[in-house]
């Protein structure tokens, strides 16, 4: 579940609440109204990532440390074989 941000119309409290995705209002902490409305600036896409983009962001934390080394090498290569101007 995502942290959302709130900010309360009646009296200007900002919280964060651990929402169902998709939440666009919460009651305030501070005096209890409802519907605070979320804000939408200050956080990064909430979305839960794709299978495609935790792979590759396993690949990022080292993972598959080795296999990432070996196409790092591979690419080096082909890099040093394509010289410019040749
Ligand atoms: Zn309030």
């Amino acid at each position: 579940m995502p942290i959302y941000e709130f900010e309360c119309g009646e009296c200007g409290e900002r919280f964060e609440e651990l929402v169902a995705a998709g939440t666009e209002s919460a009651a305030c902490p501070a005096c209890g109204a409802t519907g605070a409305p979320r804000r939408l600036s200050s956080f990064a896409p909430t979305r839960q990532p794709t299978a495609a983009q935790r792979r590759r962001m396993e690949d990022r934390r080292g993972i598959d440390r080795d296999g990432a080394r070996q196409r790092f090498k591979r690419n080096l290569a082909e890099r040093r074989e394509r010289k410019p101007g040749s």
